[in-house]
């Protein structure tokens, strides 16, 4: 096994017991492995050790990525960037998933631009969870109402709810910063949009979300390692 490898495996165990803590059922949480800034060399490594999800932020840097990889089918990418309206077509025609929903904007743009031929794209509505300026996303207040007017749309179909948590919150607001979200997705249900996905939980938190019900987790240093700074928002 490579670095890599181990430490995927070791994610996973981590998962497995953060699931069997919480008395959450084995298997129950997907993990959507976050790529961004690693070579496509490296998602073939994880890949061959039997992760299909995976999650990226630049659309740029993705879209390489999407070309060298062509040569795995059943790749699932997860877009966990902010999506510009420039760069809605390229996210239409090639993503699985996008969980960064902000804006009704954008989300019209990629229904529009969606294929015919594909299925219905994925998407979460991001929601601003402590209200951070520097962060995108959607008052928690404005979610519902936002991903009602998403689920209204023809090609895209609203699977639930992300955020990215405060950094530095100890585990008790961390705590009060998910459960938020668990009680915005029964909101969410409540309001007639019947979505089943929280999609929360990081390298640093991922235990706490887990306990507060994410279904998905989004893990990158964890397994690929530590990234190089590049700036405000990565970039
Ligand atoms: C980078 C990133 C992650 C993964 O963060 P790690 O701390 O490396 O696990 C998850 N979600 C989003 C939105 C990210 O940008």
């Amino acid at each position: 096994m490579s670095v890599l490898q181990q430490n995927y495996a070791e994610v996973k165990r981590r998962i497995a017991e953060a699931e069997q803590k919480a008395g959450r059922q084995a298997g129950e949480v997907g993990l959507i492995a976050v790529s961004k800034t690693f070579p496509s060399d490296d998602i073939r490594e994880v890949y061959a050790a039997g992760q299909r999800d995976f999650g990226e932020n630049y659309i740029q840097e993705w879209y390489e990525k999407t070309e060298t990889l062509a040569d795995l089918p059943d790749i699932v990418w997860h877009v966990i960037g902010d999506v510009q309206s420039n760069k809605t077509k390229f996210v239409a025609e090639r993503a699985h998933w996008v969980h960064t929903i902000g804006r009704l904007k954008t989300a019209r743009r990629l229904s529009e631009q969606r294929p015919p031929e594909m299925p219905p794209l994925q998407v979460c509505i991001e929601v601003n969870i402590a209200g951070e300026e520097a962060k995108h996303g959607v008052a928690p207040d404005e979610a519902v109402a936002l991903a009602v007017e998403v689920a209204k749309l023809p090609n895209v179909v609203v699977r639930g709810l992300m955020c990215v948590a405060k950094a530095d919150s100890d585990d008790e607001a961390l705590r009060v910063q998910f459960q938020t979200m668990q009680k915005l997705l029964a909101d969410l249900n409540a309001a007639g949009v019947r979505a089943d996905v929280l999609s929360m939980g990081m390298s640093g938190d991922m235990p706490v979300a887990v306990a507060c019900g994410a279904t998905h987790v989004r893990i990158g240093s964890a397994i690929f390692g530590r990234r190089e700074q590049k700036g405000k928002d990565g970039q």
